[in-house]
């Protein structure tokens, strides 16, 4: 996008497997705190940390729950650049792509608290730091996560932005789609429809 584009961008790296309201919730609220132009829900393509684990929903199949569930919604969107670049997906590789694509934009990269507690595994993390401000939520299960000197945001500039604490998880949904429990309210209904149609996360109703 042009100079005219958005210049105070957020983005939110996920899984995305499902999307769910705590991912929305914490996108709409780092929004208005920190008065972004827009929040990018950045679904991930190979999420190097999980691949290994469990099997992970087709990119694409989680792009298009993360576009539906936003769909109408002004100023935040599903972004699909760790997929349209395909292979393995690194932050360092998308703040690069960002830059690009929104030249002299300011990028906050948000993060859950649980997943700031790990920023130490991330590969090539010394591109990112200088590169944008880190916007730390809380996270229910997750110890609280301060900006400061001898934390393990050391060294970033970050700030802390409180939100609604729901403990609401895509591992949850998940079992809740396996087992057929209600998603109803955790995801938004028409990405619920959408997941239902595509028959994703097993399980009948
Ligand atoms: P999984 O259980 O598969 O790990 P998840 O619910 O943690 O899924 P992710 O896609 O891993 O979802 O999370 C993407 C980002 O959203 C992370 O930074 C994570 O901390 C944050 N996040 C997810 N759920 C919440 C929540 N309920 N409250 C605050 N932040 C959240
Ligand atoms: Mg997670």
């Amino acid at each position: 996008m042009a100079a005219s584009g958005p210049h105070r961008i957020g983005f939110l790296g996920g899984t995305f497997d499902p999307i769910h309201v705590g991912h929305l919730v914490a996108a709409v609220n780092v929004r208005y705190e920190l008065a972004l132009d827009v929040v990018l829900l950045v679904v991930a393509n190979e999420p190097w940390q999980k691949v290994e684990t469990r099997p992970v929903t087709p990119a694409r199949d989680r792009l298009a729950l993360v576009e539906t569930a936003v769909e109408g919604f002004d100023g935040i969107e599903a972004c699909s650049i760790e997929i349209d670049r395909g292979g393995v997906s690194y932050t360092a590789d998308t703040v690069a792509d960002l830059e690009r694509i929104y030249p002299g934009a300011e990028l906050s990269l948000v993060i859950g608290a649980d997943v700031a507690l790990q920023l130490g595994t991330w590969e090539r993390i010394e591109e990112v730091r200088p590169k944008v401000s880190l916007v730390v939520v809380n996270r229910p299960g997750s110890a609280a996560v301060m900006p400061g000197e001898d934390g393990p945001l050391a060294g970033w500039k970050a700030e802390a932005v409180e939100i609604p604490a729901l403990e609401i998880s895509s591992t949850d949904l998940r079992d809740r789609a396996a087992t057929g429990r209600p998603l109803d309210f955790l995801i938004p209904e028409p990405a619920i429809r959408l997941l239902r149609e595509r028959s994703l996360y097993g399980g009948g109703r």
